[in-house]
């Protein structure tokens, strides 16, 4: 089971992946698959390196065909947070192999799939040129971590699906203005580790007021290293109280009978 408070599980048919943006800078993912490499895990070779003191992607990308059959396996039904090790939409995964992910979510309706992308773009050609029918179980979300990269939610938008969702974490800045008119769900959250950078509780309120003023989901996952008093301390000690509460709001879903 994952410790994402937001799923139940991860599903990683691709691995390996690049920057998309400053939010990636202390991408967990990269600092993973290098330990997992360590541990002699064949999916993960190759795919992170030490540069100086920083950890880097080295651009492979590693398309997992074995773990296409995984959610069969799984009886019960489950949230799935497909590709915490990589981004479905890179630009080094063909869509010939999406489809093959596509078609494993079709097949398995008993779970909801939960896909997060900082290619809202690609996921959008994606959607128009390839998928004929909006899949019931499936969620598709984008990342926003500062004014700058918040177009993509107006991409995200566009997109054809059933739960459209965008999770600002790491929140590094204030986003600013956001139409969430057509977005279902909100995760907020802080970055952790020793090189996080804080977050602001008035960044937080504004993402708030705008769930509110649209009528959309919110979640608060965690402050993360930096606390509310902008004081760093470990995750756990911040904990995820916003304003007095956990906020755990989800979207209504479609559940497969
Ligand atoms: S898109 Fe996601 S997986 Fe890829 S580098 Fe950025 S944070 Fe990491």
């Amino acid at each position: 089971m994952s410790e994402i408070e937001w799923t139940d599980t991860t599903w990683n048919p691709v691995a390996g992946c690049t920057a998309a943006s400053s939010g990636c800078t202390n991408c967990y993912a990269m600092h993973m698959a290098l330990r997992l490499e360590a541990m002699g895990i064949k999916k993960y070779q190759n795919l992170a390196r030490r540069s100086g003191k920083r950890t880097v992607w080295t651009g492979s990308v590693n398309l997992d065909e074995k773990s296409l059959e995984t959610p069969f396996r799984w009886r019960k039904p489950r949230k799935i947070f497909v590709n915490s090790m990589s981004d479905l939409f890179h630009e080094k995964v063909p869509f010939e192999f999406v489809e093959r992910v596509w078609h494993t979510m079709e097949q398995t309706p008993r779970h909801q799939y939960q896909i997060l992308t900082k290619r809202p773009e690609r996921m959008l050609e994606f959607t128009r040129s390839r998928i004929k029918d909006v899949l019931p179980n499936v969620w598709l979300g984008t990342s926003v971590e500062n004014e700058e990269t918040s177009e993509r939610v107006s991409i995200l938008s566009k997109t054809p699906a059933a739960i459209r969702f965008v999770s600002f974490e790491p929140l590094i800045d204030s986003v600013g203005g956001i139409d969430l008119g057509n977005i279902h769900w909100a995760i907020v959250g802080g970055e952790s580790g020793a090189q996080a950078r804080p977050i602001k509780e008035e960044w937080i309120d504004e993402i708030h007021a705008l769930c509110q003023l649209y009528g959309t989901a919110f979640f608060f996952k965690q402050w993360g290293t930096w606390g509310k008093d902008n004081k760093k301390r470990s995750k756990k000690a911040n904990g995820r109280l916003f304003r007095g509460k956990v906020w755990e709001e989800m979207p209504e879903i479609y559940f497969a009978r």
